[in-house]
């Protein structure tokens, strides 16, 4: 039995919700919109926060964008033009979430690509993130600098100094994508704290990617991921680290299997075992020294 439109509404606001409770969004920031045909697409309300949506509250747009349920009193988000733009690129996209959370808009700001070959997790359910060059919020140019990075395969997208725009084929599974991509970043700034990172090797990111095409969800980089040159971007965190004493990882001009240029080994560590070993015995004294032992 197909949803009624009322649960459809109550879906979106089920996931504004979520996307309160977790922090994705502060005040009234970030909106999210779900296709529910060729040309309707429900969308949350301009200047409301997303934690607190009842289903009336969900507007009603056409694919160019002008609100249909004329009779609504709530208006739909300024943003929908860039949730517009992907469903037009994409036709197997049925939802999509603007956010910021803080994580990953903190990469988004700080100019840093997203890391590949650090966590299983983000390879599987997320794959390559690019990131948009910084476009003011709601202007129609900012759908443009997002659909032109989007290949097949892409469900998240990071926007410069401003956020992430996730999207897939169910509102949930597009939610799952945005709680992921926080997550990974969260953990790559926990990495960044310890001090060295350990970048999975070739041979090991060959074998994710494929149990990655067991399940289903086919990555372009496998044909890459044998000669060792996922991670072109990786250099920019590795760069991030206080004492950074070895190159990032491979690097390749490979477009879909011709690999061009490598170099460095994959299995970078940014800070040497004997600076770590040091740093440690460091801290370690000042703990000793406090405690007066
Ligand atoms: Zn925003």
């Amino acid at each position: 039995m197909n949803p009624s439109l009322f649960q459809l509404k109550q879906e979106m606001c089920e996931v504004g919700s979520r996307i309160w409770q977790k922090g994705f969004c502060a005040g009234n920031e970030g909106n999210h919109s779900l296709r529910i045909s060729d040309d309707r697409v429900l969308c949350t309300p301009t200047g409301l926060s997303k934690g607190f949506l009842k289903p009336d509250m969900i507007t009603i747009v056409d694919m160019d964008g002008a609100q249909v349920d004329k009779e609504n009193k709530y208006k739909r988000t300024s943003e929908i033009l860039l949730h517009l733009a992907i469903y037009k690129k994409r036709a197997d996209v049925k939802a999509v979430i603007h956010s910021h959370p803080p994580h990953a808009t903190a990469f988004a700001c700080a100019g840093v690509p997203i890391p590949e070959g650090v966590h299983p997790e983000a390879e599987v359910f997320l794959g390559k993130v690019p990131t948009a060059k910084y476009t003011t919020p709601s202007y129609a140019g900012l759908g443009e600098s997002v659909t032109k990075l989007i290949t097949a395969e892409t469900n998240t997208v990071l926007l410069g100094n401003h956020g992430t725009v996730s999207f897939a084929n169910t509102l949930m599974d597009t939610y799952y994508k945005l709680e992921i991509i926080d997550a990974y970043c969260r953990i790559l700034l926990l990495i960044k704290q310890i001090g060295k990172v350990n970048f999975l090797s070739a041979q090991e990111m060959t074998d994710l990617l494929k149990v990655k095409a067991a399940f289903g969800i086919p990555d372009a980089r496998l044909k890459c991921a044998p000669s060792g040159c996922v991670g072109v971007d990786n250099e920019a965190y590795v760069s991030t680290f206080p004492d950074t004493t070895t190159a990032a990882s491979a690097a390749c001009d490979c477009a879909g299997g011709t690999v061009t240029r490598t170099s460095a080994a994959p299995n970078a560590q940014p800070v040497t075992d004997a600076a770590f070993e040091a740093l440690v015995k460091q801290v370690t004294d000042q703990i000793l020294a406090k405690t007066g032992r």
